[in-house]
């Protein structure tokens, strides 16, 4: 029987019965990976179990075919297994069962993945088990609260590196065991196997490796250094702030292919996307963007992996903490700064999913069963629920704040919590009034609005919301004429307004000067915004204005044109890269995109690529902030010729050397123009898998009807074709520049994309139908496309992705309808 996406997905109560019946005392799983090449691979596991009553339960299994159902000694009937569960019956005090059968190797990057490097032909596997996927390469009671200890036998090519989530014992002749110390989760069971080159360090006692396909070999020796000290003062931060001392032996980072999400954080064994060990020069904000994934999977080894939540309804109790106590890890023990990205990329990424309509509160959003769960893995989880901890550690102090999860540790090391676990350890730290304060930030969905209006000489600042109320720890700061920040006090802002005299020459006060809290945020006039924003130097102040102008953009009360101007007057004057990068994502993808109409989009995208080019010519040569700059030139040309010379190797920027991501960005431009050439020939000096992704993206972009219709094809039919090559194929699909030619795959993508469940499952499922999105047509005519496709009958996983993106398209098209009325005015603007 062949698993599809229709796979039974584990219902919250089913899990709650099964934790009271079952302990899951050992598995033992013998994989023979002999013969890599084949589709399927030998998975035999043995799990020992005792059980409260002889009523059935059931264990899931996601084979290709079952060649032995064992329990006790007894065969069980083959009827017993439906492609996704076996049925047990006539249970004992303590079991045995053994589950043996063929199973798939994956190529969506859940499950047992295998990629073969197009490089050198070589087989690569990784296991990933999140969320539900573990059954697609053992047999498991698959829920996070039935833990176990491990024992793995592998068999494989002799020349394999072998790794999981404890040490590897090699017994020679292509056989290895591997026995995690502690018990574990099914979600975060791993293992790494292939010709994987690795590099290897110990810090602190503590064995260290680095691992990625062999050829990135070069790469990963050049990254190592940064890798392994980031690593080393993550450790050092965490053993500093938490009691407990790192507690999974070893601690290897798995930089492997197709990787859905950024990193997994499995115990020992942490796997992360390759795209990290860099291909060309990276800048200081990438190498930042990195270390915060590091002290992000590091932060889980305590929460998560040391204490598992109980059931996927507090996921955000892992990525919440990760996520803040990543963020603050980086900054106080590595070389890097975070909080600029934290405030730019993850809050704006947040504050557009809690403005959806498909918004939920951070905590207990009690998910009815695994699969819903995979959809509150956005923006709320992560970086709501990281400024919110943020606000939490404000009101509470450190002191109590780590107290109470040194307590938690302590509680429930090895085992599991859920949220009301961790409230007690907090109350049992000092920190008051903890269930008001969760109720209103933890369990009320939606973001408050802070704004300055002017009452005479005085600045009011009020706060709007929701009920509870929340109060607000903040930094009021004041702007003056030329850009200097200055702190005016620290209050705690609730329902009572709040009435500031600013000092003398003040021209704008800052509601929010520290970016601390979670609200939207408006300073007052924009005239008084636009007089100071250029010339304000302090990242935190420019973050929290640029992130109120984004979203008053999206909440169509500031025209697209105005946020243009206001953008690129900034520009010039901004210290931090990755705000810089930032600034040209949004006024190049957005502001020249769907939030202009079709027939001013050339001319928006042309003052875009005047100020890069501005940017260009002031950066020193070599620097970061050319590079920055440099990348914006690429993606807002229409200059032919210049991409051209470029692309030869020609006429470059002095500074600016022509590696194989800057070859690619100039490959992937041309062919928006049209150019197909650079694709094939590229391809021939770079074979890799990363170039593969690469053409992938610019074929789909080329701008004919052929180079349409089969990169169409990718999208929305069955192949073997990677899910980062698909990805990459949605992304280039829709360009701003090319409405008239892909009108007629509007209507086609809301017709088409609800059977693609039919193929694909858990993230592919989803992230398609969200990259193919035809965001770049808004238009009422699309809006009403999507709302129609919304009212049928979507799976789960499709219909969060189209809700969000509806959401959005409805922002461009209302923003078009106010600011740019000849497109159509039956829209109603949403805000102010
Ligand atoms: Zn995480």
């Amino acid at each position: 029987m062949t698993p599809t996406s229709a796979a039974t997905s584990l219902r919250h109560e089913e899990a709650v019965r099964r934790a009271a019946q079952l302990v899951v005392e050992s598995m033992q799983i013998e994989l023979d990976l002999t013969a890599p090449t084949e589709p399927t691979f030998g998975s035999r596991t043995t799990i020992r179990f005792a059980s409260t009553d002889a009523t059935g339960t059931f264990v899931e299994f996601r084979g290709q075919r079952v060649t032995t159902l064992e329990l006790n000694g007894a065969p069980l009937d083959p009827a017993s297994w439906d492609g996704s569960r076996i049925t047990l019956t006539g249970l004992q005090r303590y079991n045995t069962l053994v589950v043996a059968g063929e199973m798939a190797y994956s190529n969506d990057g859940e499950g047992l993945h295998r990629h073969v490097d197009p490089q050198d032909g070589q087989t690569y596997l990784y296991a990933m088990s999140f969320l539900d996927a573990a059954p697609r390469w053992f047999a498991c009671f698959d829920q996070p609260d039935l833990k176990s200890r491990y024992r793995f036998t592998i068999r494989g090519p002799a020349d394999w590196t072998v790794i999981g989530n404890g040490p590897t014992v090699a017994a020679g002749d292509g056989v290895w065991t591997i026995a995690p110390p502690h018990p574990l989760s099914t979600y975060f069971v791993t293992l790494v196997a292939g010709r994987y080159y690795s590099v290897t360090a110990e810090h602190d006692g503590i064995r260290l490796g680095l691992h990625a396909r062999a050829s990135l070999r070069d790469q990963l020796r050049a990254e190592a250094p940064d890798l392994v000290e980031v690593t080393s003062q993550c450790l050092d931060y965490y053993h500093r702030v938490f009691d407990r001392r790192y507690p999974f032996g070893e601690y290897h980072q798995a930089f492997v292919p197709d990787f859905n999400a950024g990193a997994m954080e499995n115990p020992g064994c942490v796997t992360l996307r390759d795209g990290m060990i860099f291909r060309g020069r990276a800048t200081n904000a990438d190498r930042a963007s990195r270390a915060a994934v590091v002290a992000h999977e590091m932060a889980h080894m305590w929460f998560g992996d040391l204490v598992s939540m109980r059931w996927w309804d507090d996921l955000w109790l892992n990525e919440s903490f990760a996520e803040y106590l990543g963020q603050r890890c980086v900054g106080e023990a590595t070389i890097y700064r975070r909080w600029n990205d934290f405030g730019i990329v993850r809050k704006d990424w947040g504050s557009v999913a809690d403005q959806s309509p498909s918004t939920h509160p951070v905590a207990s959003n009690g998910a009815a069963d695994a699969a819903s769960a995979l959809q509150d893995f956005d923006g709320i989880s992560y970086a709501k629920g990281a400024a919110v901890l943020q606000q939490l550690a404000a009101y509470a102090g450190d002191p109590a704040f780590f107290g109470g999860l040194n307590a938690y540790f302590d509680r429930f090391a090895f085992g599991n919590a859920a949220f009301a676990d961790l409230v007690d350890a907090w109350r049992g730290a000092g920190v008051p009034q903890l269930g008001r304060w969760a109720d209103a930030w933890l369990r009320t969905a939606g973001m408050d609005r802070i704004e300055v209006s002017q009452a005479g000489g005085s600045s009011v600042i009020t706060k709007t919301g929701h009920s509870p109320s929340r109060t607000h720890a903040l930094t009021i700061g004041s702007v003056d004429p030329s850009g200097a920040v200055t702190v005016l006090e620290e209050v705690q802002l609730g329902d009572e307004p709040l009435v500031i005299t600013p000092p003398a020459g003040s021209r704008l006060v800052l509601p929010d000067a520290t970016n601390a809290t979670w609200a939207k945020i408006r300073c007052g006039a924009w005239t008084d915004v636009g007089a100071v924003l250029p010339k304000i130097r302090d990242d935190n102040a420019l973050v929290v204005i640029v992130n109120g102008i984004r979203d008053a953009v999206r909440e169509a009360s500031l025209a697209p044109a105005a946020a243009l101007d206001l953008l690129l007057a900034t520009v010039p004057g901004v210290p931090s890269e990755v705000v810089v990068a930032q600034l040209f994502g949004f006024v190049t993808n957005q502001l020249s995109g769907p939030y202009c109409p079709s027939d001013q989009r050339s001319a928006r995208l042309a003052r875009v690529h005047a100020a890069a080019l501005d940017l260009l010519a002031s950066s020193e040569a070599g620097s970061d902030p050319q590079l920055t700059a440099f990348r914006a030139v690429i993606r807002s040309s229409v200059d032919w010729s210049v991409l051209r010379d470029w692309w030869s190797g020609r006429q470059l920027p002095d500074g600016i050397d022509l590696d194989p991501e800057i070859t690619w960005a100039l490959v992937e431009r041309l062919a928006v123009l049209g150019d197909a050439g650079p694709i094939d020939e590229t391809l021939v000096s770079d074979p890799t898998a990363s170039a593969r992704t690469h053409a992938a993206r610019a074929r789909a972009a080329l701008p004919t009807t052929d180079a349409k219709a089969a990169a169409w094809a990718l999208i929305m039919q069955p192949s073997e074709v990677p899910a980062h090559e698909v990805y990459a194929a949605c992304e280039g699909f829709f360009q701003p520049s090319q409405t008239d030619l892909t009108a007629a795959y509007v209507p086609r993508y809301f017709r088409e994309i609800g059977s693609t469940d039919s193929f694909r499952s858990g993230w592919v499922l989803g992230r398609v139908a969200l990259l193919a999105y035809p965001s770049t047509a808004a238009s009422p005519d699309t809006l009403a496309l999507a709302e129609r496709t919304l009212t049928s009958d979507l799976s789960p996983l499709l219909r969060r992705p189209v809700v969000d993106a509806t959401d959005q398209l409805r922002r461009a098209v209302t923003s078009l309808a106010r600011y740019s009325p000849t497109i159509g005015t039956r829209f109603e603007p949403i805000g102010p």
